[in-house]
């Protein structure tokens, strides 16, 4: 597989370049949807991975430590051709496929020719896609095109603006601040909609800026993209000396919002683009899908953002409000089919580019979903890869959908409602038995086929929740080890473990430069939930034999291959320590043959 970055660092708007986090389906501030063992909203999968790599490795919360971790997750897959600094900028297209992609490299002067059988479009603009021809939306559509309520009444092309951050620092002496001649004037008017004005973890704080600083959204986001980040650096540096200054109109330096000691340490020169196109696939994700929780038979990710919309004119609309976000009451499926072309057989797509009205989009733009959505769309790529199918036809073959559901399952990912039902799976005929269980963390619950709790408020639809803790939890009276252990009556050969281990989902966890928000969450460690220690043993000629040795561990999912094929009438996972907790939680086990 190639990836195909055109800048230095990977991450998009979370990279160091933007510094934007990365948020989800558990929402946030007064959208939050979280509650332990009965709300685990947060996406699992390769977004976990990272989040908990970042977690662990970039206690300090550092935006460069974030690319390279992304880098060094890229380095060490071998099947991933990593091309950074290259970027996509034609295709030649033959009978509807795209032969190959166009790329350039300027630091090394090269052009190449990349062919492939798939190609996934992640770019946030779609250029690649563009490039092939394929039909794309712009702007905001009407109410009547797809029964709408939350759409604009007549349509134009004006969409979401962009906004450039800062960060700042506190010092121990006064810090002044001279804006430059180019920079906006803001009076308090002008702000009363904005400066601070959103509760939760937006409270009042210097050193992460302002989500809200947008600009732009009534241009065209890409065509006019410098003369766009020329205008947010004039306004980013305009609310920085308010803050620092006072606002325009005040007379004295009476440090209203006692930033008198603070300086700015960082400030982005690359517009953290929201919208631009959409891509139109084989289905159009609408507002009424989201909000009524539509389930489709090929889904491959979820979402759960608030329908999050901002007026296109951003600070030069004083009088609306930054954003308006409509609650999504469940979790919601987002299909493959919102990811395929319509009209090109061998294009799919990734990310806030998806086949989505302006509404629907509005929720499956931010990052932790568009990261569900690109691990469903790989997942799907490879599956058409190695059957030699056009991804065009994916969504209309029930074995397949079935397959790659079952692989991202397997991958950790969740879909809802939807369990893991791996045909080789020796744990299901198992006979499963632990040292200690809590009522509602029975033993057998390993192999419930689910991995987390969706019943609580604002989880899954209850139609589709499947209640249950879905997770073994040893009795914390009898402390640790506790064990967890399967026997059958004939022998089996297991060649692959793998494990899911708690790591409260429930919670907040990403990377973010805001103090508050990053209060929410357990930073800098493991989360206490997750088993850290642990040994998995068969019994051989009536001894136990270690087969496996694990200590400090953090990771959610984790995968043994077992090298050594043996026959065994019984196995047991034995957790000698967990990050914090005092008993052990196992979400499920699969043993495959
Ligand atoms: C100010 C702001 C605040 C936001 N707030 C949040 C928030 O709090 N949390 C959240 O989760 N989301 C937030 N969002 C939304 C979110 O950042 C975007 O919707 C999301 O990043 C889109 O992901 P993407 O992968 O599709 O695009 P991007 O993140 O833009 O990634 C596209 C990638 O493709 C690369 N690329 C582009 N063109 C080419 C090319 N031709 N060739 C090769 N590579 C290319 C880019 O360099 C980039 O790495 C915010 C957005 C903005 C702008």
């Amino acid at each position: 597989m190639i990836l195909c970055q055109d800048r230095s660092v990977l991450g998009g708007n979370a990279s160091s370049e933007v510094r934007m986090h990365v948020v989800g389906a558990n929402g946030t501030g007064s959208f939050d949807r979280g509650a332990e063992l009965e709300t685990e909203a947060r996406e699992g999968g390769i977004i976990e991975e990272i989040r908990l790599e970042n977690c662990v490795r970039n206690p300090q919360r550092s935006a460069a430590i974030f690319d390279l971790i992304l880098y060094d997750l890229c380095r060490n897959e071998p099947n991933l051709t990593l091309m950074l600094n290259t970027t996509v900028t034609g295709a030649v297209v033959e009978d509807n496929r795209i032969r190959h992609a166009i790329a350039e490299r300027q630091s090394t002067e090269d052009r190449f020719q990349i062919a492939a059988e798939i190609f996934i479009d992640c770019t946030g603009d779609g250029r690649l896609g563009v490039e092939a021809g394929a039909a794309f939306l712009e702007g905001r559509e009407d109410r009547e095109a797809y029964a709408e309520s939350l759409a604009v009444e007549v349509a134009d092309s004006q969409r979401l603006g962009s906004t450039i951050l800062l960060q700042a620092r506190k010092h121990p002496n006064p810090m002044p601040y001279r804006a430059p001649t180019w920079a906006r004037k803001f009076s308090k008017q002008d702000l009363k909609l904005r400066l601070y004005s959103v509760p939760g973890e937006e409270e009042p704080t210097h050193e992460y800026g302002y989500w809200w600083a947008e600009w732009g959204g009534t241009l065209d986001t890409i065509k006019d993209n410098e003369t766009i980040r020329d205008e947010l650096l004039a306004i980013a540096l305009g609310i920085w000396d308010h803050v620092k200054n006072g606002p325009a109109e005040s007379k004295s330096n009476d440090d209203p919002f006692e930033a008198a000691n603070w300086a700015l340490d960082w400030i982005g020169f690359l517009p953290g683009k929201r919208e631009s196109r959409r891509f139109i696939g084989q289905h159009l994700l609408t507002q009424s899908d989201i909000l009524s929780s539509r389930q489709f038979a090929d889904a491959i990710a979820y979402g759960g953002w608030s329908l999050d919309l901002h007026p296109p004119e951003g600070v030069d609309a004083p009088e609306k409000a930054p954003c308006t976000q409509t609650r999504v009451p469940y979790l919601y499926d987002i299909p493959l089919r919102c990811c395929i072309a319509q009209d090109t057989e061998n294009l799919m797509f990734a990310g806030r580019n998806i086949s989505a009205t302006h509404v629907g989009f509005s929720s499956t733009r931010v990052m932790a979903t568009c990261a569900a959505i690109g691990q469903g769309v790989g997942t799907a790529a490879a599956f058409a890869q190695e059957h030699n199918l056009s991804p065009n036809v994916l969504a209309h073959s029930q074995t397949a959908i079935h397959t790659i559901q079952q692989t991202l399952h397997q991958d950790d990912a969740f879909l809802i409602g939807q369990t893991n039902r791996a045909p080789k799976d020796l744990a299901k005929s198992a006979t499963i038995t632990a040292s200690s269980e809590l009522p509602e963390g029975l033993a057998n619950n390993v192999i419930s086929g689910q991995t987390r709790s969706v019943h609580g408020p604002s989880g899954a639809p209850p139609s589709r929740a499947n209640a249950g803790s879905h997770r073994w939890m040893s009795d914390p009276e009898k402390g640790l080890p506790a064990w967890l252990q399967f026997e059958w009556d004939q022998p089996v050969c297991i060649t692959e473990i793998q494990l899911v281990f708690d790591t409260g989902l429930h919670r907040h966890l990403t990377l973010s430069h805001h103090d508050g928000y990053t209060s929410k969450m357990i930073w800098g460690r493991p989360q206490p939930e997750t088993v850290s220690d642990y040994e998995i043993k068969v019994k051989r000629k009536g001894e136990w034999v270690t087969e496996v040795l694990v200590t400090g561990n953090y990771q959610r999912l984790r995968k043994h291959l077992i090298e050594s094929s043996f026959q065994t009438n019984s196995l047991r996972i034995e957790v000698t320590g967990t990050n914090g907790l005092s008993h052990a939680r196992i979400m499920e086990v699969r043993l495959l043959s």
